[in-house]
């Protein structure tokens, strides 16, 4: 016992796995038995041995390891080793042989056994119905960190090689891996299925799939054959995400110079899947509500979210072929490389293929979230360190993501599309089947721009933050002066070297420059007499006019990954070009953004903001109005605690500023702009949410002839949602009839994404009890373990507590469940920011003090802080005297 301790502990406590040896080629053998909902396996592993050594040290993590033995590729001798010792807490394995194994080629062999987890992550069970029967099927999950869950592996992505995957299943099944199959063996009713041999890849790409599937396939010109594969007597829903899927990979192939690497790419949903999507080497898989698309039920109102949605999802997972892939991360610090790009492409790729979407715009809701998170004392850069293999899961957040695309739009925005693309090209041929660093991409961006690139986006990639740029006009002077913006109205340290773009009066007077100190000054005298534009005005030939038509808006369109603060006459001129609407959507969305983040950090009062958005009431573009609702909410929150007597009329206020846009009505008009159909979901919505009497009378009338058919023409997808509001804002212990007509209508739901719109509005009751029963149901056996996380979204404020005490309950159960997932954050953030007191904060700090673990500890207090940073919101508010009666104003106006 003592003996294996000291083995262990030589190698214990280590971020990444000692370079002993280097594995090259896999051989792995799986066989699946999925009634006993089991495996066993074996995997020979051929080595380089880099010295001479005692130990070899990979991963291995909830497996029964059996025989094991080396033997050398020159001699052929073999060996066992003396000890066999896995460690849970670091997820290794070591064996230690009594003599030196030499330095050269080797083959390790392992067998092992392990269990089909129900946690959605190494190899696992996916459970579903089949003629009234309930039976499993078999998939993976292995990013980050779990291939090591089905075999022992050195599982970190820059240890790539190649892999021969061999499958043993029951004969009338389907399976699915990486690469195509090469032959198929029958014994029995067991089929022993080989797959070609793969490129060079990383771990945490390889995938498995079992499971009864109709497919349907296509061919893409240069001849890659695409599949998709849908759960049996559905596979006309998967012919839209194969068309997506064909044209992705034409145009990636065009975009970055390489060609799709792999000879085939298949697709696959299966019923129960942790994320939205995995972007496995030739095999994606989905969650189903990501990929099928039921053309033939849809209502064309439906079918146009449905198809964005299935779009850009699917471009991210195919874009990752290349960027991830092909050229891979070399350590989970540069993460955001994979997914910050992904998501970039994706929105490219997709305004691309559909230009009518406009989803630059909405792009836009992305950025914001990035720099909502940011604004956090406990955010992190996106290049962060990894000290724990496991606190990988962290850092899928909105900083890789959403920041990190948005600062590479910052980057492109700033390079101009062509040298962008380029660079990409040739940073894609250099590192092809290799692994790269974030600095790499950066050198190779320099070389072919001419623009120290390294030292720009290092100041946005290895800090945290972003800066606030505060602007003065004095004369034809623009002063600017940076410093960190924080929610917590404290100014941090970090400088950056920012791409300030402005124009002044009309977009065609345009400037840019790099801000590389904390203040600056820049001469914009050419852009107050260069008639250039359609208006044809300047300062000196006509004054009058040109100040009526003065406005300077910095931060064009939004494409820097900034917050502006204008002084006061530069900002009320840009109100009045808002409401002259000279301004584009872009900078609408970007001026209410930034003025509602100024106020949650005390640097402007909620009565000017609530002017602000009183300027907004007759826009109707969807990503502006989102982004007023959006803002709506939020207030609602935090005054609900500040003022709790007179929330009413700020609802009030925020219906009347809505109701314009209420003018699209509940029912689609053939051949409308797709983004009025998404308005028309988010204003219901938010009228229904607010309690608006005319809507909740219009939904309950629309809800009840859902009841007698489920196909009335008076409620469209996007629209049931603001009725399913309505009737849960009615529904208490007393009153609960449409409720319990809601959950028929679940229960009876054919369709994922039903399921899933009936599951995010379940939670809004203003009875506490019946919030709880409805996260008691969530968490039932009616509702699939990776679909609780939509009811935590929709909890009103009057079931907070309840909610809180339910997660404390819970907490064991949670922890068991779903505690190293990564759905496992949402049970945090989604409950925890709805309180906005400090003693809220003090008290879910305590409950967590010895809970917290690797998986969640920056989360957590990530969002304590949100709750902190709200309860300042709300003194902040109190302190605002005459705002009670602003607000009742401002409501009976109407
Ligand atoms: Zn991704």
């Amino acid at each position: 016992m003592e003996k294996k301790q000291s083995i262990i502990d030589q190698f214990k406590g280590q971020a990444r796995l000692p370079r002993l040896a280097a594995p090259r080629r896999y051989d792995l053998h799986l066989k699946l038995d999925l009634v006993a909902c089991s495996f066993t396996g074996v995997v020979r592993v051929g080595l380089a041995v880099a010295e001479a050594t005692k130990f070899l040290v990979l991963n291995a993590l909830e497996l029964a390891i059996g025989d094991v033995c080396f033997a050398d590729s020159a001699d052929q001798k073999k060996v066992r080793p003396c000890d066999v010792v896995m460690d849970d807490e670091d997820e290794i394995l070591v064996l230690a042989f009594d003599e030196a194994l030499g330095c050269g080629e080797g083959v390790l062999t392992v067998e092992f056994s392990g269990m089909l987890n129900a946690h959605l992550k190494g190899l696992y069970k996916c459970a579903y119905v089949d003629g009234g029967e309930k039976k499993y099927m078999a998939a993976t999950q292995f990013e980050a960190v779990d291939a090591r869950r089905c075999f022992p592996c050195w599982d970190e992505p820059a240890l790539k090689a190649a892999f021969q995957i061999t499958l043993d299943v029951p004969l009338e099944l389907t399976a699915l891996s990486n690469m195509p199959i090469l032959k198929e063996k029958l014994n029995g009713d067991i089929k022993t299925v080989y797959f070609e041999e793969s490129p060079m890849m990383s771990t945490y790409l390889v995938a498995v799939v079992v499971g009864s599937f109709d497919s349907v396939e296509e061919t893409t010109a240069d001849g890659i054959r695409v599949r998709v594969y849908c759960p049996p007597g559905k596979s006309d829903n998967g012919k839209f995400a194969l068309h997506v899927a064909v044209k992705a990979l034409e145009l990636y192939t065009r975009y970055f110079s390489v060609p799709y690497p792999l000879p085939k790419l298949d697709m696959v949903a299966v019923p129960e899947f942790a994320g939205g999507a995995m972007e496995n080497y030739g095999l994606i898989i989905y969650r189903e509500n990501d990929m099928l698309h039921d053309e033939l039920q849809s209502t064309a109102a439906k079918k146009q979210r449905l198809s964005e949605q299935i779009t850009v999802v699917a471009m991210h997972e195919v874009a990752h072929q290349w960027f991830g892939n092909l050229v891979t991360m070399e350590w989970w610090t540069h993460l955001w490389l994979n997914e910050g790009f992904a998501t970039w492409v994706s929105y490219m790729a997709t305004d691309n293929l559909f230009p009518e979407w406009k989803v630059w715009t909405q792009f836009l809701q992305y950025t914001a979230s990035g720099l909502h998170m940011d604004s956090l004392e406990k955010s992190h850069p996106i290049e962060v360190e990894i000290i724990h293999a496991r606190a990988v899961l962290e850092i899928f957040d909105a900083i890789s993501y959403e920041k990190g695309s948005a600062v590479i739009q910052m980057l492109q925005s700033y390079l101009g599309d062509a040298i962008f693309q380029k660079s990409l090209s040739s940073y894609m041929k250099r590192y092809a089947w290799k692994n790269a660093k974030t600095e790499d991409l950066w050198s190779v961006l320099t070389e072919e721009s001419g623009v120290e690139v390294t030292n720009l986006m290092e100041t946005w990639t290895k800090q945290k933050g972003y800066p606030l740029i505060s602007v003065n006009l004095n004369g034809h002077i623009l002063a600017f002066e940076q410093s960190q913006f924080l929610l917590s109205g404290l100014a941090g340290e970090g400088l950056w070297i920012v791409p300030i773009t402005l124009c002044l009066g009309s977009y065609e007077r345009q400037k840019k420059f790099l801000l590389k100190t904390r203040c600056g000054e820049i001469d914009i005298s050419d852009l107050f007499n260069s008639p250039s534009d359609c208006l044809g005005l300047s300062e000196e030939n006509d004054p009058e006019k040109f100040k009526e038509h003065f406005w300077i808006k910095i931060n064009i369109y939004q494409s820097g990954f900034y917050r502006v603060k204008y002084e006061d006459k530069l900002a009320t001129q840009l109100i009045k070009a808002i409401e002259s609407n000279y301004v584009s959507a872009p900078d609408k969305f970007g001026i209410l953004d930034d003025t509602h983040a100024l106020c949650q950090a005390g640097k402007q009062s909620l009565s000017s903001l609530l002017t602000l958005m009183g300027v907004y009431r007759k826009d109707i573009d969807y990503t502006v109005v989102s982004n007023l609702i959006e803002v709506c909410y939020n207030i609602v929150k935090v005054y609900y605690d500040a003022f709790p007597d007179s929330v009413d009329y700020l609802r009030q206020y925020f219906i009347n500023i809505l109701r314009p846009s209420a003018e699209l009505g509940w029912e689609s008009v053939s051949g409308e702009p797709h983004l009025n159909v998404l308005l028309r979901g988010e204003i219901s919505m938010a009228l229904a949410s607010f309690g608006d009497e005319k809507t909740h009378e219009d939904a309950i009338r629309r809800f009840k002839s859902l009841l007698m058919d489920r196909n009335t023409p008076l409620l469209s997808a996007d629209t049931k949602r603001a009725a399913y509001i309505a009737v849960m804002r009615k529904t208490t212990v007393a009153s609960r009839n449409y409720f319990e007509s809601l959950l028929s209508i679940y229960r009876e739901a054919d369709t994922v994404q039903e399921k899933e719109r009936i599951l995010r509005h379940l939670a809004a009751s203003p009875d506490p009890d019946i919030v709880m029963e409805v996260l008691n149901f969530l968490a039932s056996d009616e509702v699939r373990d990776q679909d609780i996380i939509y009811g935590f979204r929709g909890i009103s404020l009057e079931g907070r507590e309840a909610a809180w005490k339910w997660l404390k309950d819970h907490w064991d159960f949670i922890l068991n469940k779903y505690g190293t997932g990564l759905l496992f954050t949402n049970f945090l953030t989604d409950i925890i920011a709805l309180f906005s007191s400090n003693e809220k904060a003090d008290e879910v700090e305590a409950f967590f003090a010895n809970r917290t673990t690797l998986a969640f500890a920056m989360n957590l207090k990530q969002s304590i802080e949100q709750v902190r940073i709200k309860a300042r919101w709300v003194q902040n508010i109190k302190q605002e005297e005459s705002l009670p009666e602003l607000i009742k104003q401002l409501a009976i106006k109407g």
